[in-house]
């Protein structure tokens, strides 16, 4: 390097932004798009799923999807104070990949083939089951059971779909924004039932202020396999998420995730699946 005629001064600065470039990440990508800038890093996440993907009061972050999101991230050489992360709800996710208002999506996120055509997964981290939640004194204990009852889900969710398409079309579907929406009408009464993955609905129980009131059904009515949702083609950032994904698992603190996020809940998780493995 030649530092000849650089002043001492100049070369304090110089090497400043050396030090700055070499903390940063290998991978300040020049798709900032994504990745914001360079600097930070954009992850779409769940704000009202808890153990799952919760904006807390104080303005933090937490759950299961925001452990493997920062894990990840610190993977593709971003630190937890780079990440910047954003709301996606479940209709907005291919839309916000689309649009590069995110570099990745960790949001109990469905690899389907349908969004496979529109974006592409790392994973799977996950394999959750759709199920449903209840009043505790409810008598609903299956699917068909929801037939002519008033149900909720989110819109754009597989859940929501599965409903119509085979789990019970005849069920009046009230289809909103977020699930803290549904379980809000189940509160009141506005609704029979929730429906949408045993994850989700495990953590939404096990809130204080639920405590007692409401049942999962205990149904797998369905493989909901989470994926991490990037960009069509972004082929070199799906290959390190993957890498990611395995060390995190190899690490045990995929491990760590669980029990931190769903031990609260008791939610009783799949094991860790195989990168590329979709239970269909
Ligand atoms: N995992 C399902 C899905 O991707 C339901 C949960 C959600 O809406 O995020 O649609």
């Amino acid at each position: 390097m030649k530092l000849r005629k650089v002043t001492a001064a100049s070369a304090a600065v110089l090497a400043l932004a050396l030090t700055a470039t070499a903390c940063g990440s290998d991978d300040k990508d020049s798709d900032s798009a994504g990745a914001g800038g360079g600097d930070k890093i954009k992850v779409g996440i769940k704000y009202d799923q808890p153990g799952l993907g919760l904006k807390e009061s104080d303005g933090s972050f937490s759950g299961f999807d925001v452990d493997v999101a920062t894990y990840v991230a610190k993977e593709l050489g971003y630190d937890a104070d780079q990440i910047e992360f954003v709301e996606t709800k479940s209709a907005d996710r291919e839309n916000a990949l689309a649009r590069g208002d995110v570099k990745f999506i960790a949001a109990t996120y469905s690899i389907n083939e349908e969004r496979q055509k529109k974006v592409d997964f790392g994973g799977p981290y996950l394999l959750a089951h759709q199920d449903l939640l209840v009043k505790s004194d409810s008598d609903i204990t299956e699917a068909t059971d929801l037939n002519g009852k008033n149900l909720c889900s989110v819109t754009g969710s597989t859940s929501a779909q599965n409903v119509r398409d085979k789990l019970a079309p005849k069920a009046n579907l009230k289809q909103v924004g977020g699930y803290s929406e549904c379980i809000a009408a189940l509160q009141s009464g506005a609704v029979d039932a929730v429906t949408t993955d045993d994850s989700i609905l495990a953590g939404f129980a096990a809130q204080q202020q639920y405590k007692g009131q409401f049942k999962l059904a205990g149904l797998k009515l369905s493989n909901e396999n989470y994926g991490i949702g990037v960009k069509k083609g972004d082929t070199e950032t799906l290959n390190k998420i993957n890498d990611a994904l395995e060390k995190m698992v190899s690490e045990k603190a995929w491990d760590k995730a669980v029990q931190d996020n769903f031990g609260p809940a008791n939610y009783k998780n799949e094991p860790a699946p195989k990168i590329g493995n979709i239970v269909k």
